[in-house]
Order: structure tokens, then sequence, then C-alpha cells
């Protein structure tokens, strides 16, 4: 994929008053334009208007069960690693309606779907999280099994990728082969540039509607001195990790079901389900149903569930996943092994928000390493 560290490709300069064009182009062509903000202590994906809503000179701290926002004493818009909450949350919504009906004749009656929303136009997507979102493209991408809601929102939307200039306490994408390079999945990658005396984005195109839209934009040519600290920013991220994922043996975790390690796990996970809640791939589902009091008006709702609930195993008659050790092992091995049989790809993307989102600070690279490292540990 060119970009900037391809030299024959044209990168732009986009300054401050470049990317506000940016962002308003996207709104003029009807996409509902999401990027980072700040809400409760935290950045969040939500609605922007202009980079004024965005979260400049705001920095984080990662660890196992720790988040805390910083100053960066700079102006970067973009000096954050991930959000709590990713993408997966406007691409697979956490509550979804799949249909209302109504009684009607004796019978029911299947009501008209409510409109598509406007399309998306999403500013600040982290290679991590396009490489998340090409996961469960291939999740709900089956024809027979998929689900064509999330392909249609995603084919109608418009992915504004910004490459990591610095690493995350929790991530180990390198690791992954996912970031922080964004080599696909994007219509524009920028790379931020803050300084004290400049603020640029490098901007390429990624798609042929990238290319216009940036071409509309008249941004002058990033001089080469730029491009190079681009990228010897993006490699530093790279080198900068504290983490590492053994990506290859993560995948024999299926070998090791009876290992004394899942007890010891067992013993320290609270079967919470943040980790599955924040995972931007995991997309396991219940459905409800509801009812007004006069059984006149029917809804059935999708929502997120959790393979760390006792009801996810539920098989007639009991749970088959009854001790918590069984359900950390079920995530844990599907993600990183059975993941591989079913979609032909890693679950994990190295993001790190299982890990800054445990109460208990449980590592899931800590967790395949001490595994791998005893054996079959009977
Ligand atoms: S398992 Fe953890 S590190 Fe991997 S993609 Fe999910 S949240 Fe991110
Ligand atoms: S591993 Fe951590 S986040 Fe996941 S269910 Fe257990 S306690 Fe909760």
């Amino acid at each position: 994929m060119p970009g900037v560290d391809d030299p024959k490709t044209v990168t732009a300069a986009l300054d401050m008053a470049g990317l506000d064009a940016l962002i308003a182009a996207l709104a003029e062509r009807g996409y509902r334009v999401i990027g980072p903000m700040v809400a409760d202590d935290a950045v969040v994906y939500d609605e922007i208007a202009s980079s004024a809503d965005l979260p400049a000179g705001v920095g984080d701290e990662q660890d196992g069960g720790r988040y805390r926002l910083r100053a960066r004493g700079d102006g970067a818009l973009f000096g954050y690693t991930v959000a709590p909450q990713g993408w997966k949350r406007l691409l697979h919504p956490p509550r979804q309606k799949m249909f209302a009906a109504r009684r009607q004749d004796g019978g029911f009656a299947i009501l008209p779907p409510e409109p598509a929303a406007a399309p998306m136009a999403f500013l600040g997507v982290r290679a991590c999280e396009l490489a998340a979102i090409g996961i469960q493209s291939r999740v709900f991408g089956d024809e027979a099994a998929g689900d064509p809601g999330y392909r249609g929102r995603l084919a109608r939307s418009f992915v504004v990728a910004v490459e990591c200039a610095e690493a995350g306490g929790t991530c180990f994408c390198a690791s992954m082969g996912t970031g922080p390079q964004v080599e696909a999945g994007f219509d524009i990658r920028l790379v931020e540039l803050a300084g004290h005396d400049r603020h640029v984005f490098l901007a390429d195109a990624g798609s042929a509607k990238g290319a216009e839209m940036l071409s509309g934009l008249n941004a002058p040519p990033a001089p080469e001195a730029d491009r190079a600290e681009a990228r010897r920013r993006v490699s530093a991220a790279a080198g900068a990790m504290g983490r590492t994922m053994p990506a290859a043996t993560a995948r024999r975790l299926g070998e090791h079901a009876e290992h004394r390690r899942w007890a010891d796990i067992g013993k320290r996970c609270l079967s919470c389900g943040n980790c599955t809640m924040v995972c931007p791939t995991c997309f396991c589902t219940t459905v409800e149903d509801v009812t007004d009091l006069k059984g006149e008006h029917a809804e059935r709702w999708r929502t997120w569930d959790s393979c760390f609930s006792i009801d996810f195993s539920y098989i007639h008659g009991g749970a088959i996943r009854n001790e918590v050790r069984s359900r950390y092992r079920q995530w844990i091995t599907h993600k990183l092994s059975a993941w591989h049989e079913q979609f032909g790809t890693s679950g994990c993307v190295g993001c790190g928000r299982c890990i800054t989102w445990c109460p208990v600070g449980i590592d899931i690279t800590e967790e395949v390493q001490a595994i791998h490292a005893d054996g079959k540990g009977r």
C-alpha cells in the first residue's frame, strides 16, 4: 500500500485549517463524522463538528487495570493511544433492534424496518483497530450466517486512519503484525507531527474516494524531511512496546486444556466480562424479545453477550462452563487458537484493552507466556 513510506507517492501536508476542511468536506458529503473527544475522564469516539472537539494535548497512561488521561504538554490531537471503546460500538452496536411486529387480523404483521442511519466517517482509526474491523468483517461477512447490517454500515463508511507515533502502556500490536503502521483498509491515512513550532498532518490516500477527497483539499505536498520524521516516529513506537505476544505458540493454546494455570487464573478472574466488552473483535450476542403489556406490539433486540456470563453456555438444563477457569480458558483459547481454524486469523490484534480494563489486571500476554513456559503443566 503506498504512503509516507513510499517515496513515489505524493503525501499532502494538512495544517489545522486543512484538517478542518477535511472534516467539513466529509460532513458536506452526508457523513456523520465520528472522532475522539474527552468525556468522563476518558477518550471516547463520538460525533464531532470540527478539530476543536478533538482531545488537544491529551495523552493516556495505561497498564494492567489502570487508565488515566494526562496532559502531554503539546497540542497533539491524536496523542492518546486507543480509547476504551473501539469502533465496534458503531459498526456492531451493543443493542440493536432486529424487527418489530404488531398484532393484526388474528396474527402479527412485521413492521417496516427503520430507515438506515447516515453513513459514518471515522476519524482517528488506529492500525490495530483497522485490523479488528477486518477481522469482524470476516466474522460478519459470511453470506449465510453473517450480518448484512454490519456489512452495509462498513461499506458506506469513510475511514481516516491515524498512525501511532507513541506506543501505549498495554499495546502489543507489533508482535501481532497489526501495527502501528497502517497498511490497508483506509480511505485516508494521517500521521500527526505536533511540535512547538508547527503542527501538520501528513495525509495520503488508500482508496479512490480518499484520493478524490484529498485532491479537493488542495494541500501542498509534504517535504521529504517530514516524511522521514513520520517514518522515524512510527518505527520508534513499534520498538517501544513493553509487551509481546508469542503469536505462534498462542495458536497452540488448545493443547493445554488441562494446564494448572487455568485454576490459578480462575481464582483471580472476577468473570466480569470487561475484557470481552472492550475487545474490538469479540462479537457474541444474545437475543431478547419484548412486548407491551397488552401483547399488541413486540420487538426483537440483539445485544452483546459475553462468554464470561453463566448463561452464555446454558444448554437445555444447565450451563456447561460453571467454573470461572473454564470461561477464561474458553475466551482466550477461542481468541488466540480456535479463531484461526474458524476465520483464518487470530482473534487478537494486540490493542491491550483487555489488560487495561481488567479490574484485577489479568494480562493476556503474561498468561500465554506462563502456560507455554510451563509446558503441559498438569
Ligand atoms: S484480546 Fe485483548 S489485546 Fe487482543 S484484541 Fe481483544 S482486547 Fe485487544
Ligand atoms: S479476565 Fe479480567 S476483565 Fe476478563 S472477566 Fe476476568 S476479571 Fe473480568
